[in-house]
């Protein structure tokens, strides 16, 4: 997690952007990762298949807000976190639906004419799981994944969220 020290809401979300990119206030990655041994008489002998997910997000840090701004910050903090938890939660979903030992079992039980046949099997696979992934993301972005802060009035914020539509996802 990434501490932001910031006086105001607007400074702890443009220093959370200049972070994280775009309108973002945080990052949550899936690394899908393919390994695979030798390739013998047909066979591909050993294919492990992971996904390992980094996940970041802006927290509260130094600075000196006042009452207003530390509640607005709080709540966008809060947002963040819950936004990036429900990317990870997504991805993990992707990857147990891919199922990954009966795709890497069923690529080792078949036979292949030639190693080519064999690559194109396993860059087959990698590239459904990277679909499913990148899914998992637009259907979160669908929903959620902008954040706009407006002060008013009585110098409180008002604080929604947004989607961010088919944006955001990589
Ligand atoms: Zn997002």
């Amino acid at each position: 997690m990434t501490k932001i020290s910031a006086d105001t809401v607007e400074d702890f979300m443009d220093k959370a952007n200049a972070k994280f990119g775009g309108s973002n206030l945080g990052e949550t990655d899936a690394k899908p990762s393919f390994k695979y041994g030798s390739f013998k008489d047909g066979k591909v002998l050993k294919l492990e298949i992971s996904c390992p997910i980094d996940l970041d997000y802006a927290e509260m840090g130094s600075g000196k807000p006042d009452d207003e701004g530390k509640k607005a910050i709080a709540a966008v903090a809060d947002i963040a976190k819950a936004h990036e938890l429900s990317h990870k939660a997504g991805y993990e979903k992707a990857f147990k639906d891919f199922d990954a030992k009966k795709t890497a079992k069923d690529i080792m039980d078949k036979t292949f004419k030639n190693k080519g046949e064999a690559d194109k099997a396993i860059h087959q696979a990698f590239s459904e799981l990277k679909k499913a992934l990148l899914d998992a993301c637009l259907a979160l972005h669908k929903k959620e994944g902008i954040v706009e802060v407006t002060k008013q009035a009585n110098g409180s914020y008002k604080i929604v969220q947004k989607p961010a539509g088919a944006t955001g996802c990589s």
